[in-house]
């Protein structure tokens, strides 16, 4: 008995030990790796050329292919052992000449109000649209005013993202209907046209665009669709009560042109023990065209980039195969993450972990992992290791649009989560810019990305360890 005991002690202790050492090691890595990134990083120089050089990268667009072709060949200097582009189908929708809007409260009284086009709606017609308006606070209402209130005139959704709730991303969640199904369901009234509070915490002039959709409506049956700004929002609704009969006019010359082909960008590091394995780390090149798209998600891309400069600058070999996709799409069509599930599907690639950066170059929390209780708590035990980041916030949750093709039950899925509060100042307006990034806080995510992955590799998943055995 006493001898099992010390049996067991001893065994206790040697494991005890190993984990020390490990932790060692890899808060060691860790540091090498945010050295790297924060006194030698290259995120931001590449995501000044991609915002500066090149700016809003619509799917479709010739800014969209030039990042394509930027960014494929800055994967190619990092001496990758691939890099390849894979062929999409994507939508192309433009804006045309800038929209044109304002309230008439009384014949010839009239002030501006800023707006632009959802992406994807139609134009109006030449001599643009001019209407009585209907403020709504949700689709719900929709049926409450029914058909006799709503035909001919314009539908005006302006439920506010709610203050009070700290995930913005939940508030977003709580509005979006109203910009991606509002104009849809609002023509199966009668509506002649949607205009959509933006979705946006604060006040300011900026209308946010985002991506809408008319279902199976007949051609004959769109109707036009913009966003508002949330000063201009406030206005028209104030204007409304005093007014009730008040007149919106909008012009906007959208257009849908056929699909036209384009590409995901992809770069690997092969895998050492387990070539054909793979761990995908990412964020989507595409981007909506009123600014230059750096944090929505020229920051995730540039963040995926630098995983893998990381790993080759530190000389980590990975035992898997580790790939950085550049989604293409994700914006209006998600074409580019379906397109590389189907692809990996198909070729039979067994892929462990994926990884998107996709809220946002602000400063990291943590990440969220779309995952079961058991590779959970392996994830939460390296907590820790990032405390001294300050980058420790790991929950469970979603991950990311693109990667999301890609769930099954061997898959681990996580998402980066930057500080949230002022990410929908920016998201889908003009001043998504350049200088609303702090390099530091870029180049923080990159660093806790890479972390995270070297972690996976070093370890692997509970599923993919459990499949081993079997
Ligand atoms: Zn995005």
């Amino acid at each position: 008995m006493r001898t099992l005991l010390l049996a067991v002690c001893s065994l206790f202790f040697i494991t005890e030990s190993i984990a020390q050492t490990n932790f060692e090691q890899d808060s060691l890595k860790i540091r090498s790796i945010f050295d790297m990134a924060l006194l030698d990083g290259k995120s931001y120089e590449w995501l000044d050329h991609l915002s500066n050089e090149i700016g809003g990268r619509l799917s479709g667009s010739l800014e969209a292919e030039r990042a394509v072709k930027y960014t494929e060949n800055e994967l190619k200097e990092l001496g990758l052992d691939r890099v390849w582009l894979q062929p999409v189908m994507v939508p192309k929708w433009t804006r045309g000449l800038p929209e044109y809007s304002y309230i008439e409260t009384a014949p010839g009284i009239t002030s501006i109000a800023d707006i632009c086009a959802l992406g994807g709606s139609v134009a109006t017609p030449d001599g643009g649209l001019k209407a009585e308006v209907i403020e709504v606070q949700g689709i719900e209402d929709l049926a409450r005013y029914g058909r006799e209130r709503i035909e001919g005139k314009i539908v005006f959704y302006n439920r506010p993202m709610k203050a009070d709730l700290i995930h913005t991303f939940e508030a977003y969640g709580g509005c979006v209907d109203q910009r991606y199904s509002g104009a849809m369901e609002a023509a199966k009234y009668g509506a002649v046209g949607v205009v959509v509070r933006s979705m946006n915490l604060r006040l300011d002039d900026l209308p946010h665009t985002g991506t809408m959709t008319y279902g199976d409506l007949p051609a004959e049956q769109r109707i036009p669709a913009c966003a508002i700004s949330t000063n201009g929002a406030e206005y028209l609704s104030s204007a409304l009560k005093l007014k009730p009969d008040l007149k919106f006019y909008f012009k906007q010359n959208c257009k849908t042109f056929p699909d036209v082909q384009s590409f995901n960008v992809i770069g690997e590091i092969t895998g050492s023990v387990y070539p054909n394995k793979y761990i995908v780390v990412g964020g989507h090149l595409d981007s909506w065209d009123l600014g230059d798209g750096s944090h929505d998600d020229g920051a995730g891309c540039v963040q995926s980039m630098e995983v893998l400069r990381l790993f080759k600058k530190i000389n980590y070999k990975p035992k898997h195969t580790i790939r950085v996709v550049l989604f293409m799409n994700e914006e209006n069509g998600l074409r580019g993450g379906n397109k590389y599930a189907e692809d990996a599907k198909l070729k039979g690639e067994q892929h462990v972990f994926a990884l998107e950066s996709d809220a946002g170059g602000f400063t990291p929390r943590g990440f969220s992992f779309d995952t079961d209780a058991a590779n959970f708590e392996q994830i939460k035990s390296w907590e820790p290791l990032f405390k001294p980041y300050l980058i420790h916030y790991f929950e469970k949750g979603g991950s990311g649009a693109d990667i999301g093709p890609l769930k099954d039950d061997g898959i681990v899925l996580a998402g980066l989560r930057p500080d949230s509060q002022r990410y929908f100042d920016h998201h889908h307006a003009a001043n998504d810019t350049f200088d609303a990034v702090n390099k530091r806080e870029l180049e923080l995510g990159g660093a806790a990305m890479a972390s995270l992955v070297y972690l996976m590799d070093k370890y692997g998943t509970k599923t993919e360890m459990t499949t081993v055995k079997n």
